[in-house]
């Protein structure tokens, strides 16, 4: 290690692990010299952006010499009136990423305790361990959130605790009644964050987004992103609603212009665009459907999903699985890394990505 960097860099960097993203297309053609590769790794929306969102950014581009509004003025306004919430209370960020880390910035101290699930999205962890914070994580119970759990591990250090809902990379809910009776135990002085990435893919009744809680005043913030159904992944943009002095109070630790002006126009068309959201819903339920029967008659396992991917045992080593999938032209999400040593994890794509990923799989696993 560089003598410089070990000495003069701030010691949480040292705590820190590259994230693993997903494996680009592009990168797959260069290394294997494939041409016909689906990438089925990212939960991507395989309908691609709404094309009102791909005009309103064509015509943004003619501005780009200018500085975006710092205040993403209709891009706020566009998600006031789509939420049905006060424009005071949104924070915008590149990507929900972004919003983590200015949450991150705003709340949390070397040793504050941030609690989440075992496991979940990776960038909870990245955030806790970037600030100094102290990561505090409670296994999920048969595939999970342990609310309980979770409750039983606040102390008095906790400054958050994260609930991903629906979880990646499970694919599950918790219920209403679950998240009632946890938010009546939880101390007020702790902010809970609700990530609900993909709560417009959900199908169960029992479903409830955590801004129920935020119009009962509660310290909550709910986040969002445009790059999973908006099909916008690519712009980077995500949002939080929280109380107007938790928002006011974050945007102080915002730099300015972090919402480029080709996203704050797309953003706001793409929330005018019911008809792509529900082509994108319904070809996921149907998607969902086709896999699930597929994998039935495979016999293999999986965990049923309220989202856009589903996570499936495949009963080897899933390093060996994603690396022959690869090899076919199938990028899928290896999920080791979460701990599920023979799982790998499937967006729901077009019907014939689906049927492709499927055909494959049988080859690999000899299940044809
Ligand atoms: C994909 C995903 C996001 C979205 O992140 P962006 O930074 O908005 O692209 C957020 N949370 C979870 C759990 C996700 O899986």
């Amino acid at each position: 290690m560089d003598d410089f960097v070990n000495r003069r860099a701030r010691q949480a960097v040292f705590s820190l692990q590259p994230y693993i993203p997903g494996k680009p297309i592009e990168e797959v053609k260069r290394e294997l010299g494939l041409n016909d590769i689906i990438k089925l790794a990212s939960n991507e929306n395989p309908l691609g952006p709404s094309p009102l969102a791909m005009q309103a950014m064509e015509k943004a581009v003619r501005d780009i010499h200018l500085y975006p509004d710092a205040n993403s003025y209709y891009l706020k306004e566009g998600l006031a009136s789509f939420t049905g919430l006060d424009a005071a209370g949104i924070v915008l960020g590149n990507g929900s990423d972004e919003v983590l880390m200015i949450l991150g910035l705003t709340f949390l101290n070397p040793g504050d305790e941030v609690i989440y699930a075992d496991p979940t999205f990776v960038e909870y962890e990245f955030t806790a361990l970037v600030m100094g914070a102290n990561c505090v994580k409670v296994p999920l119970k048969d595939y999970r959130h342990d609310l309980p759990g979770i409750l039983q591990a606040v102390t008095e250090k906790t400054k958050m605790i994260v609930i991903c809902n629906p979880n990646n990379p499970t694919g599950t809910i918790v219920s209403e009644q679950e998240l009632d009776d946890f938010m009546q135990d939880v101390p007020g002085d702790v902010l809970v964050v609700f990530d609900e990435a993909y709560s417009e893919y959900v199908e169960s009744p029992e479903y409830c987004s955590g801004s129920k809680y935020l119009q009962q005043g509660r310290n909550v913030i709910i986040l969002h992103t445009f790059s999973k159904i908006f099909g916008l992944a690519g712009l980077r943009i995500g949002y939080g609603l929280t109380r107007p002095e938790i928002a006011a109070a974050m945007r102080m630790a915002t730099y300015p212009f972090n919402m480029n002006s080709a996203a704050q126009a797309a953003g706001r068309a793409a929330l005018d665009d019911q008809e792509h959201i529900r082509r994108s819903r319904e070809l996921n339920a149907a998607g969902k459907r086709y896999l699930y029967a597929e994998l039935e008659r495979m016999g293999i396992n999986y965990i049923k999903t309220e989202s856009n991917f589903i996570l499936l045992d495949t009963g080897r080593a899933s390093h060996e699985v994603f690396q022959e999938l690869l090899q076919l032209g199938v990028i899928v999400r290896n999920c080791a890394s979460y701990g599920y040593k023979t799982c790998i994890r499937v967006t729901v794509g077009t019907s014939e990505e689906n049927q492709r990923f499927i055909r494959e799989l049988g080859k690999i696993l000899g299940v044809e």
